[in-house]
């Protein structure tokens, strides 16, 4: 009860304002009108009393009794007892946490409401910490089912509860679709839903309304999916106004590209470089995701890309995720680039001051026509002098910022003021590659701004690789093989587990291992890679790798990507269970590179839990990681993909893109229908659904 006044009074208060809303912060609630929006994870039902005499409750209820008893016993544990009888029979009350205060005001004859399971008790009928409250006589009852919200650490039902009957009595509810729209599409008033939604009637389905299948709850789904619509297709509107450089290169730089690398495309790689270089063609920028399984072939394909711009004399900038990945890439690009006369330069993260300061003059003199290097390349210094083309590699190892620097900073930091298009300042194309697939109901619900290029196939000559399942208790076994494997020429990688908690104890158990495997292997010679190492150190452990010096690589999942040594054909990946199931893919991805068979050994720690047992299934059987893509989603739900997590949006609260793909076919629809009809229809619903969202529109 103190709670509830203090929550009251900090409504005439607006520093106590302050405060609660610093609380709800914890839930996630940044302004008062979104705790219109705070909607309940189920009720409880104080509307009605029910006699204790009708015993074993199915569920919680609400009795009333006279209290005749109130005794702390010490047996078995020390607990209050408090025992009330109503008409019918009588049952007790346990507590075992109580304040004195509890005990003092528990007198006999008081009048007691207690909600809770009623249960047949050791002692009779009884209620475990029933919810308790004093009542006066003829103290009327809640008219609606009580709502409890999600909560945290600090923040009370009372404060919720009280905080979300100030949101309804002073934000505007108002509706932000026209009649015609909700009649329509079957669609119910916003206030209407969310009143509904807050304190529903006792009559109503209750579980309708808990497991979000009643009627009100379509609008809400609707609504966010309506948000999510209207923002991501306000930013293709934008795009489709803005201007690039049109790249119509012959395609003879391509041919030589070709050449050098020494084989031929597959037909997927041909498909998609068409698809590609009808993009660059036009005088809007490109937003193109290309997407195919690790070990596809991406990289060709955006070096051609890359040629075609610098056939029209433009420049070309790679981002990668990690220096190694990088290095990989620059020395990929110099090799089929340099020697047609177009100068590639690595823009590493940790350069010395001067030679960083020559490698930026170069790029912005325009010397440098192809630049790659990590998130480093973001920085503010870093200019070009005509930029046209933008290639992220891996982009779905950036995080959200990353793609919004990108898109927004990131134009900025790489426009190339000199050369304007009509009256606009043109943007570079822009092309991200990534074998992290995204599903085809994320990719109109997130990705809806992004063509969409698929690599479908992989090159000739590879050899499956074959994936064991083995339980850590026969490592020895395991040992074994990776001697054999070695003494017979081979390389091999060993994967240290991912301590997600702290990254000094991954860091740790990296150099415990490569140790003992030193240990274990005298004969052999045995590298270590993490993610510390100087860039020097670590390039030179790959190189050595690379040529054979070393046979064993004890790494931390750092070479993810970017690493290709095709003699290495065996992985033990430890502690795979703690992996994802795309990591696990894309590491596997690092055998199987050459003609030799390869083996892929997922060590896992005993006992498995199920989720994980399945999971680690679908890696062993499939080596297709669209198909696992598809089945990690079906095991987690689309809301846990990390597609959606780094899409840049907010993820979706209420609605599910795949169960719900009817509400998401209306939402885009009447998104289209406001953009060109009801600009202020427009403004209302993204500032009640996504106020955030204007930031990443806007960028
Ligand atoms: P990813 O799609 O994972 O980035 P890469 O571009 O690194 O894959 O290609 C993996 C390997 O396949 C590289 O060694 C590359 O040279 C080789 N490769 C790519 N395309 C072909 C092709 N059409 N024929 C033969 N080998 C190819
Ligand atoms: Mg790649």
């Amino acid at each position: 009860m103190a709670m509830v006044n203090r929550v009251v009074d900090s409504n005439r208060n607006p520093r106590a304002l302050q405060a609660r809303l610093a609380l709800l912060t914890r839930v996630g609630l940044k302004r008062l009108d979104d705790c219109v929006l705070h909607f309940p994870l189920r009720y409880d039902d104080e509307t009605r009393i029910c006699p204790i005499a009708s015993g074993n409750s199915n569920g919680p209820i609400l009795v009333e009794g006279e209290l005749i008893a109130c005794e702390v016993s010490r047996r078995p544990r020390r607990q209050l007892v408090v025992t009330i009888r109503d008409g019918s029979a009588q049952a007790t009350l346990r507590f075992f946490s109580f304040y004195p205060s509890q005990e003092k005001s528990f007198r006999p004859g008081v009048r007691v409401r207690a909600y809770g399971d009623l249960r047949d008790g050791y002692d009779g009928l009884e209620m475990i910490h029933p919810r308790c409250r004093l009542v006066a006589t003829g103290m009327s009852l809640s008219e609606t089912l009580t709502p409890v919200y999600p909560s945290a650490k600090r923040v009370t039902q009372a404060l919720l509860k009280d905080s979300v009957d100030l949101a309804m009595r002073t934000c505007d509810l108002s509706d932000s679709l026209s009649k015609e729209i909700r009649n329509r599409w079957g669609l119910s008033g916003f206030e209407e839903s969310v009143r509904l939604l807050h304190a529903p009637p006792p009559d109503i389905d209750s579980s309708s309304v808990a497991d979000r299948t009643h009627v009100v709850w379509r609008r809400i789904k609707f609504d966010e999916l309506l948000a999510q619509q209207l923002s991501i297709r306000t930013h293709m509107r934008k795009r489709a106004s803005r201007v690039a450089v049109p790249l119509r290169g012959q395609g003879a730089l391509g041919q030589s590209v070709l050449s050098a690398a020494g084989f031929g495309l597959t037909a997927a790689q041909h498909r998609v470089e068409m698809e590609i270089a009808a993009d660059l063609a036009r005088a809007r920028p490109m937003q193109r995701l290309l997407q195919g399984d690790v070990g596809s072939g991406k990289t060709i394909v955006a070096a051609l890309a890359a040629a075609r711009a610098l056939e029209s004399g433009g420049q070309v900038v790679v981002m990668s995720p990690t220096e190694m990945l990088a290095e990989q890439t620059f020395r990929d690009f110099s090799g089929w680039l340099e020697r047609h006369g177009f100068s590639v330069l690595l823009l590493s993260g940790n350069l010395p001051r001067t030679q960083r300061r020559n490698s930026i003059a170069r790029i912005s003199s325009g010397d440098a026509r192809v630049v790659v290097g990590t998130h480093a390349l973001l920085q503010e210094d870093v200019h070009f002098n005509n930029l046209v083309l933008a290639i992220v590699d891996e982009q779905h190892r950036f995080g959200v910022h990353q793609r919004v620097a990108l898109r927004g900073k990131g134009t900025q930091v790489w426009s190339s003021p000199t050369r304007l298009v009509g009256s606009k300042m043109p943007e570079a194309h822009l092309l991200m590659l990534s074998a992290t697939p995204i599903p085809r109901t994320l990719a109109i619900s997130h990705y809806a701004d992004l063509d969409i290029s698929t690599i479908d196939e992989l090159p000739p000559g590879r050899t499956p690789i074959a994936t064991r399942l083995v339980a850590d208790r026969r490592r020895n076994e395991v040992i074994q093989r990776v001697r054999d494997a070695c003494m017979q020429g081979r390389q091999a990688y060993w994967v240290c587990p991912l301590i997600e908690e702290s990254e000094a104890l991954q860091l740790q158990t990296a150099v415990d291992t490569h140790a003992a495997l030193c240990a274990t292997f005298p004969e052999l010679a045995v590298g270590l890679l993490h993610g510390r190492l100087k860039a020097a150190e670590k390039s030179a452990t790959m190189s050595a790798f690379q040529c054979g010096e070393l046979q064993l690589l004890v790494a931390t999942t750092v070479i993810e990507v970017g690493v290709d040594v095709t003699n290495a054909s065996l992985m033990v990946i430890e502690h795979a269970e703690r992996m994802g199931l795309a990591q696990l893919h894309q590491l596997r991805g690092r055998v199987g590179r050459g003609s030799a068979k390869s083996t892929c050994i997922l060590l896992y720690q005993t006992p498995l839990s199920t989720l994980a047992r399945e999971r680690l299934k679908v890696v062993y059987e499939s080596t297709d990681g669209f198909e696992i893509a598809r089945r990690d989603l079906e095991l987690r739900g689309p809301g846990e993909l990390m597609g959606a997590r780094q899409s840049g949006l907010p993820m979706l609260r209420f609605a599910d893109p795949v169960r719900d793909v009817d509400l998401l076919e209306a939402a885009c629809e009447v998104a289209e229908l406001l953009l060109d009809t009801d600009p202020e229809a427009v403004e209302k619903h993204l500032a009640r659904w996504l106020p955030e969202a204007r930031e990443w529109l806007n960028g």
